[in-house]
């Protein structure tokens, strides 16, 4: 019997993405026949978990040449059969495996412009990186940089096509760390700290409908901890500091009033706790008391530190400068 268990990602254990984990091994299980990847005139099986898959050799192997190799070789050396086809034992997760079969045989399985569950994108990105099926891999990666992406006018013109869910981030920082998506981390841990609050990180979030709790691993938690302080600390440099320096605006109309205005928009912005806003845009309520002069020099300053911060943003998190990444 062949197996391939080359290239496993890092912190996997075993493959769990799909089950809970509490699943017997799958050595203990009869292998059954995937429902939705069993294509009676394929050429080649592939077990992975307990389940089978019968698909095409020459479908692999023009979409991996990791495949095409590990295929090449099985055949030379004379491998086992099923049903008469060639027999390949993978050590992925059943579901990350169908995934990016289905993704593979039918295109409307991995629409990029339709919502796409997070379990859907993390399984074909987890197993297109390791078999380099680079088209597949791109594609993922691009639907997951639109919701996290690593320049301001991404940010701002982000795609919400994954449906959310508790824990949503904690599993897109975990997916990136394990795959190494580094440009994905500064988005995913600010937006986990703009969301939770250092309390969520830390007690972790709770599922509803499965009772379970999700946290970020250990290190991550003080990542995002610290990452928060850092990047309130750092906006009163950058995005807020017209707000910590209150300039006094050449042709403002009255400077008593509008003074009154910034320390009444800062006191809602850090009292009695500060806000992790760093990426906020101008707010129309913050033109309400301010006059026209200051909101048009504020306004500036606001959006030229909001382009300073965003540079700044990996370092909140412990992370290496985007140019780096
Ligand atoms: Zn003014």
């Amino acid at each position: 019997m062949a197996s391939y268990g080359h290239k496993r990602p890092p912190k996997r254990k075993k493959p769990t993405s799909g089950t809970d984990g509490d699943q017997p091994p799958a050595a203990d299980i009869e292998p059954k026949n995937s429902s939705t990847v069993w294509y009676k005139d394929g050429s080649i099986i592939l077990q992975a978990e307990s389940t089978r898959f019968r698909v095409h050799h020459t479908v692999l192997a023009q979409n991996s040449p990791i495949f095409e190799d590990m295929l090449n070789i099985g055949e030379a050396s004379g491998e086992d059969t099923v049903d008469g086809c060639p027999f390949v034992i993978l050590h992925d997760a059943a579901a990350d495996l169908e995934a990016v079969l289905r993704a593979l045989y039918d295109r409307r399985y991995f629409d990029t412009h339709e919502e796409q569950p997070f379990g859907t994108v993390a399984s074909i990105l987890r197993v297109s990186k390791k078999y380099e099926i680079q088209h597949l891999y791109d594609r993922a990666l691009e639907y997951l940089t639109d919701q996290f992406p690593s320049t301001l006018a991404g940010w701002d013109a982000r795609l919400y096509r994954m449906p959310r869910y508790e824990g949503f981030t904690f599993d897109v920082i975990a997916l990136a760390r394990e795959l190494d998506l580094a440009r994905v981390l500064p988005a995913a841990f600010y937006r986990c700290v703009e969301l939770y609050g250092a309390a969520f990180v830390l007690e972790g979030l709770r599922d509803p409908a499965t009772g379970r709790v999700k946290r970020l691993a250990p290190h991550d938690q003080k990542v995002a901890v610290l990452g928060m302080q850092n990047a309130v600390t750092r906006s009163l440099e950058t995005t807020f500091a017209w707000l910590k320096t209150r300039p006094e605006v050449d042709g403002c109309e009255d400077i008593y009033e509008c003074d009154d205005a910034m320390r009444d928009i800062s006191d809602a912005l850090w009292m009695p706790f500060p806000r992790c806003a760093a990426l906020w845009k101008w707010q129309g309520e913050w033109n309400k008391s301010l006059c026209k002069k200051c909101i048009a020099a504020l306004k500036e300053m606001h959006y030229e530190g909001r382009a300073k911060f965003w540079e700044q943003l990996p370092a909140c998190f412990d992370l290496p400068p985007w140019k780096d990444q």
